[in-house]
């Protein structure tokens, strides 16, 4: 008899504030899907907000939704960043044009595999704060294990073109 997979959930999404003179960063943890409630943080958030989303591991298509919901309404919010991308968040960045609202992103993990050894690991680029269309150079880093140069594991065009619109 064929076993059913069991549901891999991820943890549910949670967050931490905090907020220091004149920015508010909002670390966020787990997965975004349809349980999502973003509606105490949205009456929370005011000034310039700073999102942290190297933790958001997964986002199916309802947290697609609460999200784009949420960000796209955040009436006290002065200035909105997106930083520490998990490569989950990069992908929507370049499926749904509408995934950052206004935020400007500040860094995003990339990732990047060993040929010699395999090892794959996630590396925090900087976006280049010079306008529209800067493209941040993706440097090779040494392998921690075997010490061979690791390159970038997907196509720049495809992985950094939410970059185009930025
Ligand atoms: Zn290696």
């Amino acid at each position: 008899m064929a076993a059913i997979d069991p549901v891999t959930d991820g943890a549910p999404l949670s967050w931490r504030i905090r907020e220091r003179p004149g920015m508010t960063t909002v670390e966020f943890v787990g997965e975004i899907d349809e349980n999502a409630d973003f509606a105490d943080l949205r009456r929370r958030l005011r000034g310039p907000v700073a999102f942290m989303l190297g933790e958001v591991r997964r986002i199916n298509s309802c947290g697609v939704r609460e999200w784009v919901n949420f960000v796209r309404d955040l009436p006290h919010v002065t200035e909105l960043s997106f930083s520490h991308c998990s490569p989950a968040i990069v992908t929507q960045l370049n499926m749904i044009y509408n995934f950052r609202g206004r935020a400007k992103i500040r860094s995003f993990y990339a990732p990047y595999v060993c040929d010699a050894c395999g090892r794959e690991e996630e590396q925090l680029i900087d976006v280049p704060s010079q306008g529209p269309g800067a493209r941040p150079s993706l440097p090779t880093f040494a392998c921690p294990d075997c010490q061979a140069a690791m390159e970038f594991d997907d196509l720049p065009e495809r992985y950094l073109s939410f970059l185009a619109e930025a």
